[in-house]
């Protein structure tokens, strides 16, 4: 089921529920995507139309962010839970392990994604990782047929919205690759670059306060989520939805 936030379409799903959802996208090899806004991204979606089309074109779309989850409630149409992209990714990495898949890693800074990559092969020795490339090309062909080559079971696409979204709906056709998912720093997550917020404020829906401690140069785009939240606000009070 959908549910939408400010004119983007949510799956209504668990962090369970995304993952089976996302597995049984593998298999068609179809270059199916998942997105994962935020409500930064959701504000920027409302200002740009393009963006939101991508954003509900995306065979899954993922709530990352307590702040969407917050919006939803407001709307009056709850959403079950955040789905953080980063650990929805850990998940899928966990699956692919399991199953013999395998997984590309694309964007960051270079060299993050061989940090990632590292710190991923700890925790999962069994992960088979066919491929990475940093996020900072200028021509796209020869990433395109890198991955072709490597044909990975998921692609992560980390180039920050809307680059990683306006890549991923270009190429879908030429990737034969079965999921790709858009997952904005999260390489940085996984590299250790960018430490993630203690577990006492992320369950207290505070890792929005801690990102903005560690990195002030993003005040500016945090404001969206107060924006955000004010918006949604005004339209719960006229009634429109
Ligand atoms: N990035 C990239 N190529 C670009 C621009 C950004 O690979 O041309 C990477 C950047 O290094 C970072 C990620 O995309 O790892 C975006 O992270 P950010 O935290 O800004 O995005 P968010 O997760 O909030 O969408």
């Amino acid at each position: 089921m959908k549910i939408d936030v400010m004119g983007v379409q949510f799956d209504n799903v668990t962090m369970d529920e995304a993952l089976s959802s996302a597995i049984s996208l593998l298999p068609a090899r179809r270059g199916a995507y998942v997105v994962t806004p935020n409500s930064e991204i959701v504000y920027e979606a409302m200002h740009d139309p393009d963006l939101l089309a991508l954003l509900n074109k995306a065979d899954l779309v993922l709530p990352d962010g307590a702040g969407v989850v917050l919006g939803s409630k407001i709307l009056k149409t709850p959403l079950k839970e955040k789905v953080a992209g980063v650990d929805f990714a850990d998940r899928l990495l966990g699956h692919l392990a399991e199953t013999g898949g395998s997984v590309y890693l694309l964007g960051g800074k270079p060299g993050i994604a061989e940090k990632a990559g590292e710190k991923m092969r700890a925790k999962y020795p069994d992960l088979t990782i066919c491929g990475m490339a940093d996020g900072y090309f200028t021509d796209e062909k020869p990433v395109i047929a890198a991955i072709q080559a490597a044909k990975p079971d998921v692609l992560f696409v980390c180039l920050g919205a809307p680059k990683q979204e306006k890549f991923m709906a270009a190429h879908q056709k030429e990737l034969p690759v079965g999921l790709m998912a858009g997952l904005g720093g999260s390489l940085d997550s996984f590299a250790g670059t960018v430490k993630r917020a203690p577990k006492w404020m992320i369950r207290m829906n505070l890792e929005w306060f801690y990102r903005l401690l560690k990195e002030p140069r993003r005040f500016g785009r945090m404001l969206r989520l107060p924006k955000f939240l004010w918006a949604v606000v005004l339209r719960r009070m006229r009634g429109a939805r």
